[in-house]
């Protein structure tokens, strides 16, 4: 998916031969990671380009070694500097317990605006699965990431603010909460449901993908997730109204036009259907919470969190990050699974329009696993691989461009 493809900044990103991509390396685990995912895409770019393009590394300080060094855990320059590149890519963070702050992630996301969270699920050959069909997940994920429950409007039981709303929902609006209850808000807008399902849209008919599915739990929660549903099948139908045809207009299943098909789930029965009959799924459209469900629940299907990239992006910023955590029992010992960071990576170049970068990448990963060579979380689970550490996987993959 490229920066054009996405329809993002206006800032040019592709220009010069030497590019500028800042990158924070992330706690436990991320400094490993992004040793072994770094001499991957310098050997993909010198591969696809011979010399005449070149990343220049900026790093950029959050987590654990922000607060070492600076006394902050996500440092003012380090969002000034991700808003002036315009792009960046990060290792896991430690959430700070009992910090200022409630996960550097969600903090990065809100202050840069990064609404989009994008997540493909693909299933690469040769990848333990418990499936008996992954290939048949091509699924992506768009999961809306500033609102609903997740936006972290909540008070704590017994509050004086959790009183005062309970107080308040109690006598003026026909309520009868509990007052030793814990309050939580769950916003959601026509705003922020339609930009999330207007860039899903742009992308799968960008991308030829053949349905956007809106998911959603409208039926119980019918303001907020049936808005969802509502305003996503209004931006479908005003803007998008001769390039797409609704489920319901399809003629015995048919699609003689080859328009994109828009439906909708539930999101109960979504979670079965992507087990039962993924074939059918293609792009998500999806709220923050369940769409936080979704996609790990989808990355289990292909062979877990240590594989799944994802993307956070907004109209000014993306921001390209392994999806899995910190791994703090493995930080430092060269062992974890870099192939989360590494395809984030070739996501990342996709979006800044070096394809060439992405496709080698993604080639030679393929051609590493195909060949057994793989990391212990799935050397555990295949007979006859050969186990490697992180950063001879990388090393195996740099051999295979
Ligand atoms: P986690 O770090 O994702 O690790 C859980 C388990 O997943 C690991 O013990 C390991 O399983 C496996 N795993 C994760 N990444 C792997 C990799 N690259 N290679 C191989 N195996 C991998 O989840 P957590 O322990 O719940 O979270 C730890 C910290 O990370 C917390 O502070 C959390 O807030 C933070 N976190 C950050 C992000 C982010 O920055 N985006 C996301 C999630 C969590 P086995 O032990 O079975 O081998």
């Amino acid at each position: 998916m490229s920066q054009g493809e996405m329809e993002s900044t206006g800032k040019d990103l592709k220009g010069p031969e030497e590019l500028v991509i800042p990158f924070i390396e992330g706690d436990g685990i991320g400094p490993d990671l992004w040793r072994a995912a770094v001499k991957v895409f310098d050997a993909a770019v010198r591969k696809a380009y011979g010399g005449s393009r070149r990343v220049l590394w900026r790093e950029l300080l959050a987590g654990e070694k922000a607060y070492r060094e600076t006394g902050q855990w996500l440092p003012e320059e380090t969002l000034t500097a991700l808003k002036e590149h315009g792009v960046g890519i990060k290792g896991p963070l430690t959430t700070p317990v009992g910090g200022g702050l409630r996960s550097l992630n969600v903090a990065i996301r809100q202050e840069l605006d990064l609404y989009a969270c994008i997540r493909p699920v693909k299933h690469i050959p040769g990848v333990p699965s418990p499936m008996r069909h992954p290939e048949r997940v091509d699924i992506v994920v768009f999961r809306e990431n500033t609102e609903d429950v997740y936006a972290g409007i909540e008070w704590r039981a017994q509050s004086p603010e959790a009183l005062r709303v309970i107080d308040f929902l109690n006598s003026q609006m026909g309520q009868r909460i509990r007052p030793d209850a814990a309050i939580g808000v769950k916003v959601m807008s026509p705003y922020g449901s339609k930009r999330l399902v207007r860039r899903a849209l742009q992308w799968a008919l960008k991308h030829g993908r053949r349905s956007l599915t809106l998911v959603h739990k409208g039926n119980i929660m019918k303001f907020t997730e049936g808005g969802f549903r509502q305003w996503g099948y209004e931006v479908a139908r005003e803007e998008f109204g001769d390039r797409v045809i609704f489920e319901e207009e399809l003629i015995e299943g048919a699609n003689p036009e080859g328009k994109l098909v828009i439906k909708d789930r539930i999101a109960d029965a979504m979670f079965q259907q992507v087990l039962l009959r993924p074939e059918e799924y293609d792009v998500l459209a999806m709220p923050n919470l369940n769409g936080d469900y979704m996609s790990d629940a989808l990355a289990a299907q292909v062979g877990g969190l240590g594989m799944a990239p994802g993307a956070n992006i907004g109209d000014e910023v993306a921001v390209f990050e392994a999806t899995h955590g910190t791994a703090p029992k493995y930080a430092g010992k060269d062992v974890a699974n870099p192939t989360s960071l590494i395809l984030s990576g070739a996501m990342m170049f996709e979006y800044l329009g070096w394809d060439e970068v992405a496709t080698l990448t993604r080639a030679a990963l393929q051609r590493t696993i195909r060949e057994g060579i793989v990391t212990y979380d799935l050397a555990r689970q295949m007979e006859g691989a050969r186990e490697v550490r992180c950063s001879e996987f990388a090393d195996a993959l740099i051999e295979r461009l």
